[in-house]
């Protein structure tokens, strides 16, 4: 983060930017660099920079050098984690393997995780593959059985609720809209709530800024942090900001094709072939509620910064911090 002059807030705010080293990055990912650095800004938070590598099979080198590069481009330095590509090996999610299992036993001693047997073809077969019916809830399969995933038993828990800060009340029936979601994959690994839940406790995350395609893992993380009694994640304020569109007005993301931010082996020509870094402040600053015009063309990361200084959040009282 580049020095200024801080927000108002003081207290020890901790957000941080996630990315997934499994494509390049695109201009909604930047959009959210953008926010994230944005609010750290105007509160006075530090950010941390997490990359989730844990699914190892996805991660291509070119994807993590693709991170700084567009951070460095974007003017975005971060207070914490890795550097540079070299300094991964020390934050890689694989080090933290022992805090997931550690989480996964605390969920298992609540008694609400079960193995489930179902084939990718049972699942299909049932319908609403995003809603999973229950089928082995009661099967009593061991949770030892190989290629078996872990599931969370959501029967009869209440809805999540809390106050976003920028969507304002939230209330979600995760055993009604998600059902038991999966906690372990069928390879064993955590899936990415336990990842994400855990790591956001292990770092002290308590400003979380995300885009609103992902309030529903929010709120189930908020589900697993109270049955694992995780106080930090229970009480940290959410930020869930609209979504970058497209030119057809859909969602930006990797599989739909979005166009990377430095896709080629020259990436500054490439870099400058694209929307310039001016674009993406006018982006970003347009989310925030700043009037197109109030960005200058040639507009400097300090004008967006002074955007988010300027624009309250949509429920600000979500802050318990605001003077
Ligand atoms: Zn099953």
């Amino acid at each position: 983060m580049v020095q200024h002059t801080r927000g108002k807030y003081t207290a020890a705010l901790r957000t941080r930017f996630a990315p997934t080293p499994s494509g390049f990055l695109h201009a909604g990912n930047a959009a959210n660099a953008l926010i994230i650095f944005g609010l750290a800004y105007k509160f006075g938070a530090k950010v941390l920079l997490r990359i989730d590598d844990l699914d190892s099979a996805r991660v291509r080198p070119e994807y993590l050098d693709n991170i700084w590069q567009v951070l460095d481009w974007l003017g975005l330095k971060p207070d914490e984690g890795p550097a540079t590509p070299s300094e991964m090996v020390q934050w890689s999610q694989h080090q933290r393997l022992v805090n997931y299992t550690l989480l996964l036993d605390q969920l298992v001693a609540t008694g609400r995780v079960y193995a489930c047997s179902c084939s990718r073809n049972q699942l299909l077969q049932a319908g609403n593959a995003s809603r999973y019916p229950g089928n082995c809830r009661h099967k009593n399969v061991p949770l030892e059985q190989p290629g078996t995933s872990w599931r969370l038993n959501t029967e009869g828990l209440d809805p999540v609720t809390w106050t976003d800060a920028w969507q304002g009340p939230q209330i979600i029936d995760i055993a009604r809209e998600q059902g038991d979601f999966i906690i372990r994959r069928k390879d064993g690994l955590p899936a990415y709530h336990i990842a994400s839940l855990s790591d956001d406790t292990a770092f002290g995350i308590n400003l979380a800024v995300r885009g609103l395609d992902l309030i529903g893992s929010t709120g189930a993380q908020l589900l697993l942090a109270k049955l694992a009694g995780l106080t930090v994640f229970q009480s940290a304020v959410f930020v869930h900001h609209p979504l970058l569109k497209g030119a057809d007005g859909q969602k930006l993301s990797k599989s739909a094709g979005a166009a990377a931010i430095g896709r080629k082996a020259a990436q500054s020509s490439l870099m400058e072939q694209g929307p310039s870094p001016a674009e993406h402040y006018r982006s970003a600053a347009a989310l925030m509620g700043a009037e197109p015009a109030s960005l200058p063309e040639q507009a400097q990361l300090t004008d967006l910064l002074q955007v988010f200084q300027s624009h309250d959040l949509p429920h600000p009282h979500a802050l318990p911090l605001s003077l």
